[in-house]
């Protein structure tokens, strides 16, 4: 047997490997059992090749790795808080194979010129194991006017659009960018809060809302936003994706949609599933994102919609801020959490641990769910499916900073015991 180590400079060098005694969960098949899990260097596959290094994999489990539909790495514009070879880089650390990278960099991902800039930095990137994928934007600039050229969008290489950071506010934009997405056959991801119901809102009712006389956030800001979408989805036959559910509301409206055959998928993040606006230990902006947290009865609902499925994709929305823009409070700081590094940790606590989620339909949520909202091949742990697996540990992890790969620290989920780690991207 060799090291872990060796396991993983034989992944990086295409060599072939193998993991022996490793509990597989294959959300393709459903299977979940523990067996020997091979690589031929490049692929899965059925038996060990001679000269592979093995490493006992006993104690851990292996997945296809995670795909996360919303990252914000800030190159260009904000790369004091993260690049893309450091988001990528927190990305493997957390299991994460693949990412789909937000457009709304200083400037904003608006044309082909913009997505080639972009994959030149991820092909410089020292990390080489997780896929960049990109969405573009909805409209020019972001600024929600114009349509902005989606049919060369798409022929650039985005996998979808979005003005993530803010909705498309005005219904004929929503309108037009969802008609001509849905002739391209992408999706139209949408940051579903209407920005005048929100009115400035920055959290849920709670202790630390009331104590430091926070501006409170209605779910209704929410909810009239995936109305809207949802009704605009029916009328252009359009791919639409919900980002980063938060409100006990949006769950019949998704389950109602996809019950009468609308292409409508839905994605909810560890932070919103871990932690409720209870838990905001006050005046402290790593607790602050858009939505904000919900209360225990929202919680609870969106873990119910995630067990069941509505919710078919856990993401992390990975928001990374310096430290000092995060230190102006509640109320001045930008919204916004990093996840990668936790994600994985931080959804099997809430789900598996504390809800008793099936692990296999767990993983499903971080693969088989984002691959089918993005029109990509299910991952599987199957002979002949690309090797991209993410090993996990099960034994209690309480991640420190060192535990970061990013180069922002603003996040809840530092300091807490979780029941696995990832203990590698293969
Ligand atoms: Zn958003």
């Amino acid at each position: 047997m060799n090291s872990l180590d060796t396991l993983l400079l034989a992944a990086a060098a295409g060599r072939p490997w193998a993991l022996r005694g490793v509990r597989a969960l294959d959300p393709v098949s459903g299977s979940d059992e523990t067996r020997d899990l091979f690589c031929d260097g490049a692929r899965l596959c059925d038996r060990v090749v001679p000269g592979a290094a093995e490493f006992d994999a006993g104690g851990c489990l292996a997945m296809p790795a995670a795909i996360d539909l919303h990252v914000h790495f800030r190159e260009p514009g904000g790369e004091g808080a993260e690049t893309v070879a450091s988001g990528l880089a927190a990305a493997a650390r957390g299991g994460v194979g693949t990412v789909v990278a937000m457009p709304n960099t200083s400037p904003p991902l608006d044309s082909p010129a913009a997505l080639a800039r972009q994959r030149s930095l991820a092909a410089a990137a020292p990390e080489r194991r997780v896929r960049y994928l990109l969405s573009a934007c909805c409209t020019v600039g972001r600024a929600g006017g114009a349509v902005a050229p989606l049919e060369e969008l798409a022929a650039a290489g985005a996998v979808a659009f979005t003005d993530d950071g803010a909705i498309v506010a005005p219904d004929s934009a929503m309108e037009e960018t969802m008609r001509r997405a849905a002739a391209l056959e992408l999706p139209v991801m949408d940051h579903a809060v209407d920005p005048k119901l929100a009115a400035g809102g920055v959290v849920r009712p709670c202790a630390a809302a009331a104590a430091a006389a926070l501006p409170v956030f209605p779910d209704e800001a929410e909810l009239a936003a995936v109305r809207r979408d949802i009704a605009l989805a029916r009328a252009t036959g359009a791919r639409l994706h919900l980002q980063h559910l938060s409100a006990a509301g949006s769950v019949p409206l998704v389950a109602a949609a996809r019950a009468s055959g609308l292409r409508v998928t839905a994605e909810a993040t560890p932070h919103h599933l871990l932690f409720c606006a209870d838990d905001i230990p006050g005046d402290d902006a790593d607790w602050k994102m858009n939505p904000p947290l919900p209360d225990a009865a929202g919680r609870a609902a969106l873990r119910r919609a995630v067990a069941d499925g509505v919710i078919s994709c856990f993401a992390t929305d990975h928001a990374p801020h310096p430290a000092a823009a995060k230190a102006r409070g509640f109320l001045a700081a930008p919204f916004g959490v990093i996840g990668l590094e936790c994600a994985l940790p931080a959804t099997w606590l809430a789900m598996v641990e504390q809800e008793g989620m099936p692990p296999c339909e767990w993983a499903r949520r971080w693969t088989t769910g984002p691959a089918q909202a993005l029109g990509l091949p299910p991952p599987s742990l199957a002979p002949g499916a690309p090797a991209r697996v993410a090993l996990l540990r099960r034994a209690p992890w309480t991640p420190g900073a060192d535990a970061l790969a990013s180069r922002s620290s603003n996040c809840p989920f530092l300091h807490r015991r979780y029941p696995v780690s990832v203990a590698a991207l293969l």
